[in-house]
């Protein structure tokens, strides 16, 4: 009897110091990664939860995308600690990646399904058209500054979003060897809203836009039997949308 309290005493002694010998270890890269992970997953829930579901956005699979894709991912290195935040952030070339609420906003107002194609004007850092990919089959979306599209190109080739085709080009113009699209999104403004946007929305088709010069109107219009039907959403800052001749090329 003894004897087998002192193995036992031995085996539990041995046991402790192991897991003692263990804790102190260095964490290894994978577990270093994996917090890091984490750390921003657990930002993007407390966004989603605060700037987006608290201020009445409600359709689930909007919530679910904003939760997935990685903003902090989109931003360069310099906003990476602002990622998360509740603004706008810089992304070069005088543009913005637009406030996760008006993204989150923008996207549920066009009531997606599946095997919607969709169009969006002003690629930017991409960050939309992931969101929107998370949401739908395909997706089109026009730049007109090269390098920013041709970096959100390969962003999103990059986290698998293989079902958004970016083109370099004036979004007035739309995409015509695309169209009819079932919805439309515009994340720079014009004036007025560009008439073959218009053209190349499919019957029962969304757009959403901001238009105006400086205070801006977000608005949805819906096109049923030919007819657009125009609603107002919010008021609204957005960058200017421009032509091929008055395009920003600095960063
Ligand atoms: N949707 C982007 C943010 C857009 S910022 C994102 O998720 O990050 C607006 C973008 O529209 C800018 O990148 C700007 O260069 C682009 N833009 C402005 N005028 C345009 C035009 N005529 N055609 C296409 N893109 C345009």
């Amino acid at each position: 009897m003894r004897i087998f309290f002192a193995i036992f005493t031995l085996a539990l002694a041995a046991f402790v110091v192991a897991m003692v010998t263990n804790s102190d270890r260095p964490k290894d890269i994978s577990m270093n990664e994996n917090s890091e992970i984490d750390a921003y997953a657990a930002q993007r829930l407390q966004m989603v939860d605060r700037q987006i579901r608290r201020r009445g956005i409600q359709d689930s699979r909007v919530l679910k995308a904003l939760e997935k894709v990685p903003r902090h991912l989109f931003v360069p290195p310099e906003e990476l600690s602002s990622a998360y935040d509740d603004s706008p952030l810089p992304i070069g070339y005088k543009q913005t990646i637009s406030q996760p609420y008006i993204v989150a906003l923008m996207t549920e107002v066009l009531k997606l399904e599946r095997g919607d194609k969709v169009l969006e004007i002003g690629t930017g850092s991409g960050y939309q058209a992931a969101i929107l990919a998370e949401l739908v089959d395909s997706v089109f979306s026009i730049e007109i500054v090269e390098a920013l599209g041709r970096a959100a190109e390969d962003r999103l080739k990059r986290l698998g979003y293989g079902n958004v085709t970016v083109r370099i080009g004036d979004g007035y113009k739309g995409w015509i060897e695309e169209s009819p699209f079932d919805a439309i999104i515009v994340t720079a403004a014009p004036e007025t809203v560009p008439l073959p946007l218009l053209d190349q929305l499919a019957d029962g088709g969304r757009m959403v836009i901001p238009v105006g010069a400086y205070v801006q109107e977000l608005e949805l219009l819906t096109k049923q039997d030919g007819r657009i039907h125009k609603k107002s959403i919010a008021s609204v800052r957005f960058v200017p949308m421009v032509s091929e001749e008055g395009k920003e090329s600095q960063p």
